[in-house]
């Protein structure tokens, strides 16, 4: 009998989601899979244009920062402008451990899967086109991420721009540079600018820098990027950009201000993601998209096609490596044994690694606040602890949301040395449930900067 479909799943993206979908559908016992990539290398954002380079390059920062204040403790400073070079290089060394070599495709290859260069389109309810290529399966699991937003700026497409994936292809860096952008990756790259010696100008329209995170501790951030030399220009909307001889000037919309222009080397937009499936034509494939261009998905993650399935920031749903890394396995699940499997992102710690690192789990007061919850509010500054004296790293501090009647954690949000790691405490205790009391009660290493964790938890109000 004549197969029906050329393939039992395909999955269109190697980043964290189609990977981990790819290897869950193998788990699962599906014999003909497909992988579509677009991109010269496997593995997606994450490890090629996005996680890995800026942490790379920040650990140089950091390498910076820590030697700077050496003499202190009596250690020969050693600051000065680092090697842009040199970083680099290190930089994509690290990447190409993850995803060069063929480390990947080899992976796939003994996972028996199919592997279809291209990008590809949906082309009819169970069919995608790669080239000039058709493809039918059974199921399709769409990981294809998203692409850099790029604002409807006028004037935008006269001149040139950097976007986050440019970045890490410079071999120099330019003496300035304007940063459209003050979310995550905004922050981010502007430290790193800063530090190899780039006057970085960021520009956010609303009125805080990483405007999703805590106030307070976004605060603490804009705070000391302004200290590394980091211009903030916040409440502001860029009217217009033009070409000018010595790169770009951008015309300003101040919130309540007069106007104001900015001239810089370089651009780099910074101002989110935007949807694939647009341009994927996921009309013929009857999937139904929102108003972002997001699919309307049940929350087993398939789309108005009952063939057709979701994961990973292709989702709309937070777009982190870790989410799209549950996310594959969940689809694949679903799209091979039948809907059951959901995801709960109550509690999904986030790093933000500007300086200094932010790290964020469950609501911010203002979001529980937005949400009628009666709530009270726990903090501790670094500054009490005798870990921050002896490392001579006083900036941060944690802050505990918790529901007043219950006493239920909602949200915790730690800035300061490694907030990324320490945020882990409180996401633990959300996902066990854990009353604030209990972090109040717990003994603490000492001397630690976990212990404003306990502190926080002990000074509710
Ligand atoms: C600068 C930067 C820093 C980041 N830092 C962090 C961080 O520190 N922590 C964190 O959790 N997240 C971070 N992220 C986000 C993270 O990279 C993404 O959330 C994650 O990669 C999403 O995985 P995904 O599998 O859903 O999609 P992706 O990783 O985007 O993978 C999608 C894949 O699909 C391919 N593709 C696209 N269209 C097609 C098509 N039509 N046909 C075939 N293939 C196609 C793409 O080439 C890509 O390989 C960062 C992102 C950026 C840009």
């Amino acid at each position: 009998m004549a197969k029906k479909y050329d393939f039992d799943v395909l999955i269109i993206g190697s980043g964290p989601a189609g990977f981990a979908a790819l290897e869950a559908a193998a788990d699962l016992g599906a014999k003909r899979i497909a992988l579509v990539e677009s991109y010269k290398r496997l593995g997606g954002e994450c490890p090629n244009w996005g996680c890995i380079p800026t942490k790379s390059l920040l650990q140089t920062v950091d390498t910076v920062q820590h030697c700077a204040g050496g003499g202190i403790f009596g250690v020969k400073s050693c600051g000065g402008i680092p090697d842009f070079k040199a970083a680099c290089m290190r930089q994509r060394q690290v990447v190409d451990m993850l995803t060069g070599r063929g480390r990947l495709e080899k992976i796939v290859k003994d996972l028996g899967v199919e592997l279809l260069r291209g990008r590809a389109e949906f082309s009819g309810m169970n069919e995608v086109t790669v080239g000039n290529n058709r493809y039918t399966a059974k199921r399709i699991i769409n990981a294809a991420g998203t692409r850099t937003f790029v604002p409807p700026i006028p004037g935008l497409d006269t001149v040139p721009y950097l976007t986050a994936e440019k970045v890490f292809e410079l071999n120099q860096l330019p003496a300035s540079v304007l940063v459209i952008g003050g979310g995550p990756i905004g922050v981010e790259l502007s430290k790193i600018f800063a530090i190899f010696g780039v006057k970085a100008t960021v520009v956010e329209m609303s009125d805080h820098i990483l405007s999703h995170e805590d106030h307070e501790a976004a605060a603490i951030v804009a705070d000391s990027l302004i200290k590394l030399g980091v211009k903030i220009v916040a409440g502001a909307k860029v009217g217009h950009v033009k070409k000018t001889r010595a790169g770009v000037c951008a015309h300003l919309d101040i919130k309540g201000g007069q106007p104001k222009r900015i001239s810089a080397e370089a651009l780099l937009v910074a101002t989110g993601k935007q949807s694939r499936w647009p341009e994927m034509q996921a009309e013929k494939a009857g999937v139904m998209l929102d108003e972002h261009g997001y699919p309307q998905l049940t929350k087993y993650f398939r789309t108005t096609n009952p063939a057709v399935y979701a994961a990973g920031d292709a989702t709309g749903h937070p777009m982190f490596t870790p989410v799209a890394h549950h996310e594959g396995p969940l689809a694949a699940y679903n799209a091979i044994k039948g809907d059951q499997k959901t995801i709960d992102l109550r509690v999904m710690p986030r790093g933000t690694y500007g300086d200094p690192e932010l790290g964020s789990v469950g609501l911010t007061e203002l979001e529980a606040r937005r949400l009628k919850k009666q709530i009270l509010v726990g903090r501790a500054d670094f500054r009490i602890l005798s870990k921050s004296l002896v490392t001579n790293e006083p900036i941060g501090m944690v802050k505990l949301v918790v529901d007043k009647k219950t006493r239920e954690i909602l949200g915790g949000h730690i800035v300061g040395h490694s907030a990324a790691e320490l945020i882990h405490t409180v996401a633990v205790a959300m996902q066990g449930n854990l009353l604030v009391d209990d972090l109040a009660e717990m003994i603490y290493a000492f001397p630690t900067y976990a212990e404003a964790i306990g502190v926080a938890a002990a000074s509710l109000e």
